[in-house]
């Protein structure tokens, strides 16, 4: 436990960048110690790490992992428990992505995918819902996808692995719904990250669009909004869903999506 916030660890998967050190910062805003996560070496990660820190006042660290592997998710567990204390939040945020037709999609992605976005997170609620039931408190946080909750051609794998995880995400905010555990989902449509901002000049190039043409007319046409979600808005659901005000908030998925899935 942090002594100065009263707040335990937050362990947030595929936080390195993106979505999930949006997270991280929201967490640790919370006052939260935050063990992070990814696939990069720990060099270059070590100023985002810093900066987590400094900023918030928490202790931190990071643990390269690939969660594709089984064993990994357990390892990452008992590594953050051991370096900062129990884990009273999980936030299960890694995930990648695939686009192709579902006659030529490769039998690889889909393993990969289903791997990352639906396994490794059920194998990491199975491992920190003992001790948090036992302690009488946690909180876990699902990264879905407006993907979770309707379906886009070309991405049969992935439309899968998140309409899956709405489903462990009920399934466990059920089993432990009366030990004082929520488990949610939050459904991100278009978030303004650092992988999507690199798409954009070349798939302009591609098109023979301009950047802005690229933004509302390709990558938003499907969010009303016309505006991208930001990381500091997932990571305030995020820290949102993990205070004591959202303890009668469980097994819920919910949109952050500029009006998506209303269609
Ligand atoms: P990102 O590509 O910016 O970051 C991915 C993170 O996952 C990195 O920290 C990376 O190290 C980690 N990672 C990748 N492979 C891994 C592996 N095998 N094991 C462990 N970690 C691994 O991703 P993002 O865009 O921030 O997306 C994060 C989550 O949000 C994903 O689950 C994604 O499906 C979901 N999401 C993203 C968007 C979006 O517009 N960006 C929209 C909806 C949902």
């Amino acid at each position: 436990m942090n002594e100065r916030t009263g707040q335990g660890t937050a362990l947030v998967t595929g936080s390195s960048s993106g979505i999930g050190l949006g997270i991280a910062h929201a967490l640790a805003a919370a006052g939260h110690d935050v063990m992070l996560n990814g696939i990069e070496a720990e060099a270059d990660v070590a100023a985002q790490r810093d900066r987590l820190a400094e900023t918030h006042g928490v202790r931190t660290a990071y643990a390269r992992a690939d969660l594709t592997d089984p064993h990994a998710v357990d390892d990452l567990v008992g590594e953050a428990e051991d370096r900062l204390g129990p884990i009273t939040v999980l936030v299960n945020n890694a995930g990648v992505q695939h686009v192709a037709p579902i006659g030529e999609f490769p039998d690889d992605k889909w393993e990969l995918i289903l791997a990352l976005n639906l396994s490794a997170a059920f194998r990491a609620i199975r491992a920190v819902v003992p001790g948090m039931t036992a302690r009488g408190h946690g909180r876990i946080v699902n990264v879905a996808s407006a993907h979770g909750l309707v379906a886009s051609p070309g991405k049969a794998a992935y439309v899968s692995a998140k309409h899956g995880l709405l489903g462990l995400t009920k399934t466990a905010a059920l089993e432990t719904a009366e030990h004082g555990v929520t488990v949610n989902a939050i459904c991100p449509g278009y978030v303004w990250t650092p992988l999507v901002e690199s798409q954009i000049p070349d798939t302009a190039k591609a098109r023979g669009m301009t950047e802005a043409e690229v933004k509302r007319d390709v990558l938003l046409a499907a969010q009303p909004t016309r505006e991208f979600a930001t990381t500091a808005q997932i990571g305030a659901l995020a820290a949102f869903l993990c205070s004591d005000a959202a303890a009668q908030i469980t097994g819920a998925a919910l949109p952050v999506d500029g009006g998506w899935t209303a269609q």
